[in-house]
């Protein structure tokens, strides 16, 4: 949560940023433990962003690695310059075009950190999309 708190689009000329979801598999749940912050070699616009596999992948297989193949790939964040954010024709194709491709079948987690919400959707090899939340506040991480 901090990770994406940090990279909320608080000002009207912040770029959206990203990363990836990382984390642990128990049964039905899963279990994020990791959001890799937006690296340099990212592009960002207002409305757009555009995830180097530089960076991400290197955090992705270390964690593999230290936790014995357990932390796996989970899905991907960006943020939205919205209020309250809805994924774009884009990022719903994007989503179910990663869940497809997935080795393990495994669901994809798409996640959107908006100015005062997050929205996750999960989405399925077969493109079934499964919405958990829309209304998630982020100020309750602040300390
Ligand atoms: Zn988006």
């Amino acid at each position: 949560m901090s990770v994406f708190d940090a990279h909320v689009q608080r000002k009207f000329s912040a770029p959206e940023n990203g990363g990836i979801l990382l984390g642990t598999v128990h049964g039905l749940h899963i279990e994020v433990v990791h959001a890799t912050p937006p690296f340099p070699t990212d592009r960002g616009t207002r409305c757009s962003f555009d995830r180097s596999s530089e960076g991400h992948t290197e955090v992705a297989d270390w964690l593999w690695r230290e936790s014995k193949g357990t932390i796996r790939y989970i899905g991907e964040w960006h943020t939205h310059p919205e209020d309250y954010p809805s994924p774009s024709g884009i990022d719903l194709r994007e989503w179910k075009i990663s869940a497809a491709k997935r080795k393990d079948g495994r669901p994809l987690l798409g996640l959107i950190v908006g100015r005062k919400g997050i929205y996750i959707q999960s989405t399925l090899a077969t493109g079934r999309a499964l919405v958990y939340s829309a209304l998630v506040s982020t100020s309750c991480v602040r300390p």
